[in-house]
């Protein structure tokens, strides 16, 4: 029974592999397709300072408008735009996309852009952001670009001087996804970076325990030490928020705030935030 059983197992696993197999292969044809016809969008989620809830900028984050399915998250096909070099396109794409919205929003809100190895490591990617900028005239210090810890982790010259072109530009670099990287924390001090972006894990786990308190206290610390913004990613509760106020982390970003909006939602929100910032003035004003 026992064999009978492990059999059956391992058909379903075969067929399962089969179809993952197959799916990753039909995948990047579409993907390929969508590519050609340019068939994604950006949403852009508010990053907020968490003692007041302003926004200061917000993050752009790439959808794919599938003909059948509807809008795809990155999740499911960031890897295989990684495997296929597609990322290149796609990444260019929405870099130019950010830039460009962010030059029509109200305000001075920044757009911070992720940015793949491969496409950072691609030929001309710092003349690329270069004259994206110049083209939609975005002051530099508009623009946030995030890369992972993965990046770093090779000894790698080429990534050193354009992280370092770009600083000097004006352009902020953050490392995104904070704390769930295998490189040693020694880097931190010579990298040239100006963000910590805390992984959502921690975010979502601050409330439960004061070991995850102490967790994200540390990078917070650490950050303050090392001169380096904080931003929190994922806050979905109130609890959340509050345990962050008391660590003193400066910037988040979550569901309690905003999901990620579209294109055209976000002069609206900051139009919103500002009239209801007027209301409050006048309304303290009046007393
Ligand atoms: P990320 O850069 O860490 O972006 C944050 C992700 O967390 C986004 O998922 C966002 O929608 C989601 N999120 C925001 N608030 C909350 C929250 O309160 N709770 C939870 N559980 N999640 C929240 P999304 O949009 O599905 O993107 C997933 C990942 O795909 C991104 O993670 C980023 O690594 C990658 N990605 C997105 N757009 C691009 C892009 O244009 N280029 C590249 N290379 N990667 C991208
Ligand atoms: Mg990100
Ligand atoms: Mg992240
Ligand atoms: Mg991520």
């Amino acid at each position: 029974l026992a064999k009978g059983a492990g059999k059956g197992r391992w058909r379903r696993y075969q067929a399962a592999l089969h179809s993952a197999v197959l799916q990753r292969i039909e995948m990047r044809a579409a993907l390929e397709q969508a590519v050609a016809d340019l068939n994604f969008t950006v949403a852009y989620q508010p990053i907020v300072g968490v003692a007041d809830g302003e926004t200061v900028g917000f993050e752009a984050l790439v959808r794919w408008r599938h003909p059948t399915l509807g809008m795809v998250s990155p999740d499911e096909f960031i890897d295989v735009a990684e495997e296929t070099g597609l990322i290149e396109p796609i990444g260019d794409w929405v870099l130019q996309q950010a830039i460009t919205m962010a030059t029509a929003w109200p305000g001075t809100p920044y757009v911070s852009v992720n940015v793949s190895a491969r496409q950072f490591r691609a030929p001309y990617f710092v003349d690329k952001v270069r004259k994206a900028l110049a083209e939609a005239c975005l002051p530099a210090e508009r623009l946030m670009l995030e890369i992972t810890e993965r990046l770093l982790l090779r000894d790698d010259e080429q990534v050193w001087l354009d992280l370092t072109g770009l600083r000097e530009m004006g352009v902020r670099i953050a490392i995104d996804d904070f704390g769930t990287g295998f490189s040693s924390l020694s880097y931190l001090q010579q990298v040239p970076i100006d963000v910590l972006k805390i992984d959502k894990t921690f975010t979502a786990t601050v409330a439960s325990s004061t070991r995850q308190q102490a967790i994200v206290d540390g990078i917070v610390r650490l950050a303050q030490t090392l001169n380096l913004e904080v931003v929190a990613e994922g806050i979905e509760t109130e609890a959340d928020r509050d345990l962050l106020r008391l660590i003193q982390c400066p910037y988040g970003q979550g569901y309690l705030y905003s999901q990620p909006l579209a294109p055209d939602e976000v002069a609206g929100w900051l139009r919103f935030e500002h009239d209801t910032a007027g209301a409050e003035i006048a309304a303290i004003a009046k007393r």
